[in-house]
This record gives C-alpha cells, sequence and structure tokens, in this order.
C-alpha cells in the first residue's frame, strides 16, 4: 500500500515516528491462537513474509479475501507458493533451524479463501463473471462468498447496480451453502431490508469490519449474524466501537484486519498485515472484561473456534458435487 515502506524481514513490530524514524514496539502476548478473518492477502507487498509474520504472531488462520473483477482468480493460483516460502521464511525470522529435531512451535497459518465481487466493482459483474466466480466457489479451499454488500460512501457502483449485485451473490451463496461476509458502508437499511427479503443464508452471516455503534449493531446480531472487529475497534476516538463489541453473543464474536487497510493502534500509518491481528485481539479482551491470563486464554480459544467453525469448514455438499468443474 505504501511504496516507501521497507520491508522488515523479522518477526518484529515496527512503529512509523516523524522523519522517517521506526522504532520497533513489543507485541502483546496473546495466550492462544487468533484467526484473521478478513485479508486481501495479494494487496500485501509481500503476501509470504506477511503470512509468516502472521505465524510467528500466534495467528493461526486467516480468509483471504479474493475480489474476481479485481485481483482475477491469480491468488487461487497463488496460494500454495505464498504457504511454501512462508513456510520457510517463519524458520528463518523466528530462529528455529531445519535440521527436524528442534520442534517448531510456531506455524504458517491455516489460509482459506472468500471469493466474491465487492460493491465497488459491481458494475463489473457480467453473466461471465459470474460463471467463473461459480465455479471457483467450487474450489475446497473456498469457504465464504464475500466480501458483498453495498457501499453508499464511494458508490463507485451505480446503487440500483450494487443491489442487484448483492442479491444475486446471496442467491448464490444459499446455491452453494457457503456463509457470507458483508461489506456495509453507509448502507445499513438498504443491506438489511434485502437480506431480510431474500432471507439471510443458513451456512452464516458475517458482518465485517464493524465500524459503528450499539444501536446499528442491534438487529445485524439479533439477525444471527458473526460480528468481526478489527482496527476500528483500537481507534483512540472509537468508545462507540468498543461499546458496540460489548453485545455480540460470545460465540459470534471474530477478529480480523482487513489488510492492507485499518491498520490498528499503535501501528496506524503503516500497511496493515494479518500479524496485526494480535493488537486488535489484545484490545477486544480488555474490552470483554477477559483479565487474567487464564480468562484470556478461555476467550482467544473461543473466539478462535468461531473463526474456524464458521470458516474453516467440510466442503459443502454442492462443492462436493461441483468440483469437477474447478478450474485448472
Ligand atoms: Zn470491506
Ligand atoms: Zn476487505
Amino acid at each position: 500500500m505504501l511504496e516507501d515502506e521497507p520491508i522488515f524481514e523479522d518477526a518484529l513490530f515496527h512503529q512509523k515516528r516523524k522523519h522517517g524514524v521506526w522504532r520497533e514496539i513489543e507485541a502483546p502476548a496473546i495466550e492462544g491462537p487468533i484467526a484473521d478473518t478478513h485479508a486481501h492477502v495479494q494487496m500485501l507487498r509481500d503476501p509470504a513474509l506477511a503470512l509468516a509474520r502472521a505465524g510467528a504472531h500466534n495467528v493461526g488462520f486467516v480468509e483471504c479475501i479474493v475480489d474476481p473483477s479485481e485481483d482475477g482468480f491469480g491468488p487461487f493460483r497463488a496460494l500454495p507458493g505464498w504457504l511454501l516460502e512462508a513456510t520457510g521464511t517463519l524458520r528463518r525470522i523466528t530462529g528455529h533451524c531445519e535440521c527436524g529435531v528442534h520442534e517448531v512451535v510456531v506455524a504458517v497459518p491455516r489460509v482459506r479463501i472468500a471469493c466474491g465481487v465487492h460493491p465497488h466493482n459491481a458494475k463489473l459483474y457480467t453473466p461471465e463473471l459470474e460463471a467463473a466466480l461459480r465455479a471457483h466457489l467450487a474450489d475446497r479451499r473456498v469457504s465464504a462468498l464475500g466480501e458483498i454488500g453495498l457501499d453508499y460512501h464511494y458508490d463507485l457502483s451505480p446503487r440500483e447496480v450494487q443491489q442487484e449485485v448483492f442479491r444475486a451473490q446471496i442467491r448464490l451463496a444459499k446455491e452453494t451453502g457457503l456463509p457470507i461476509c458483508l461489506h456495509m458502508r453507509e448502507a445499513h437499511d438498504d443491506g438489511f431490508a434485502i437480506l431480510q427479503e431474500e432471507g439471510f443464508p443458513e451456512a452464516g452471516t458475517l458482518l465485517h469490519c464493524y465500524n459503528l455503534d450499539e444501536a446499528e449493531l442491534r438487529r445485524w446480531v439479533d439477525a444471527g449474524c458473526f460480528i468481526a472487529f478489527g482496527g476500528p475497534l483500537t481507534f483512540k476516538k472509537a468508545d462507540e466501537v468498543r461499546e458496540a463489541a460489548k453485545i455480540v453473543p460470545l460465540d459470534r464474536l471474530l477478529t480480523e484486519t482487513d489488510a492492507p487497510f485499518m491498520t490498528p493502534e499503535p501501528l496506524r500509518g503503516i500497511a496493515c498485515e494479518p500479524a496485526h491481528t494480535v493488537w486488535t485481539a489484545d484490545l477486544m479482551a480488555t474490552v470483554r472484561g477477559a483479565e487474567t491470563p487464564e480468562e484470556r486464554a478461555v476467550f482467544f480459544e473461543q473466539l478462535y473456534a468461531n473463526a474456524v467453525g464458521l470458516l474453516d469448514r467440510e466442503p459443502t455438499a454442492w462443492q462436493r458435487s461441483h468440483e469437477d468443474g474447478v478450474h485448472a
């Protein structure tokens, strides 16, 4: 994202200070694996290094968001290479030798894919693109359809087109048995109404990057959605977001980054990456009243189970019956 940023080949966090000065800062200790349920891994400058750094910080699971109208299906092909390279990089940056005798205590995260056309790109949604999307949804690595929804802040596609494409993809999610990952910006009324009309997919609905107050959140929680919080939870002026995080049932609460966007405090100003989940998770534990190491361990275990339960799922019946059609 920020092309002038140096690439640090290590497992540390670097905070950008004034006048081109960088300072190492210590990461919070997290008592158990955590999940980044929303990362645009292919947009990172060095996806393999970012995955290695995530592994070094106990991010055990990453959901990679792929928009075929923007990214093509390149990330599907690139993922095995990233993971392979990340394994070597992880050993190097954490000082684990490769002799095979000493146990490697950290591992590269499991990575699954969410695939869907972002509301910004709704105007690019054609029958051909939908056919290609459908073919890729049969790939067993795909565990969600998204991010999809409405964005009236930027209005990069006409609103009627966004709505139509949102509906089409909700229907596709139901057909394929996949949960959906929602992007809603300044469009919550219309988005919620469309979901009520179409029906919330049985496999689950994840509202990503929640950054509003409790009053808005209530109906999404009541509708049974999973709610993911990223960087905005940590922003200094975001007390209303932290208040909102308190009302989400513990078994539907998730962490994410939206990397390379939405960098959490205290790292704002640099490109976000999945390892940054530690800052959000650490603060989330505090917000939810988990204080002692024991309480925090139980808390993180629950959040991780939520993420894996929703997104690291077995192939759906539709995926099993369509995998012959998976693209090369
Ligand atoms: Zn989004
Ligand atoms: Zn996103």
